[in-house]
């Protein structure tokens, strides 16, 4: 199994302590898969079952400016091709109007995503309820996933449940 995952989400939310944290090795990349210009690999994950290629998409960490629209039709279709979406928020702070942007940004797409909400270290676990009925209202995801990407949390479940889409 092999697939492409796109790590999206407003800055600070630690999508690359999560990136750090999970990369271990950094080998060249063994997969057949197609890849377009529009994906920057950022890390490949090789475990024995899988290997997971995570990408950046440039267009949606920046604000809007004179590209804007050009840059968010880049930033569509590269999340069309990917095998699924790690959207990362952080769990200590409300929905944003970034947030909300990304959402927007994501409907009608067909790709998996995922919602994941990181920094639990960071709050008390009565709350995460209520931040995934939150993100809920907002969005139809295919996982919702809490983790600490700082402290490890929950990430090999993330991973396991990423290679069942792959
Ligand atoms: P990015 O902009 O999305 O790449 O975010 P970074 O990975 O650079 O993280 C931003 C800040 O949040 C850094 O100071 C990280 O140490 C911190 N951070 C990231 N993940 C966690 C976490 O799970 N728990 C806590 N407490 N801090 C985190
Ligand atoms: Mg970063």
């Amino acid at each position: 199994k092999s697939g492409f995952i796109s790590i999206i989400g407003r800055p600070n939310v630690g999508k690359s302590t999560f990136l750090n944290r999970v990369i271990g090795q950094k080998i060249a990349i063994m997969s057949d898969k197609p890849q377009t210009t529009r994906n920057k690999v950022q890390g490949v994950l090789t475990q024995d079952s899988s290997q997971m290629i995570f990408i950046d998409t440039p267009g949606i960490h920046k604000p809007k400016h004179k590209l804007g629209d050009f840059m968010m039709k880049v930033a569509k279709n590269t999340l069309k091709e990917v095998d699924a979406i790690l959207f990362m928020v952080n769990a200590t702070e409300p929905i944003g109007a970034g947030d909300k942007m990304i959402m927007e940004l994501l409907q009608d797409n067909k790709t998996p995503v995922f919602l994941i909400i990181n920094k639990i270290d960071q709050i008390h676990p009565d709350e995460i309820l209520a931040i995934i009925d939150s993100y809920k209202e907002e969005y139809d995801f295919a996982e919702i996933v809490p983790i600490s990407a700082l402290q490890g949390n929950n990430v090999d479940r993330l991973l396991s449940t990423i290679e069942s889409y792959l």
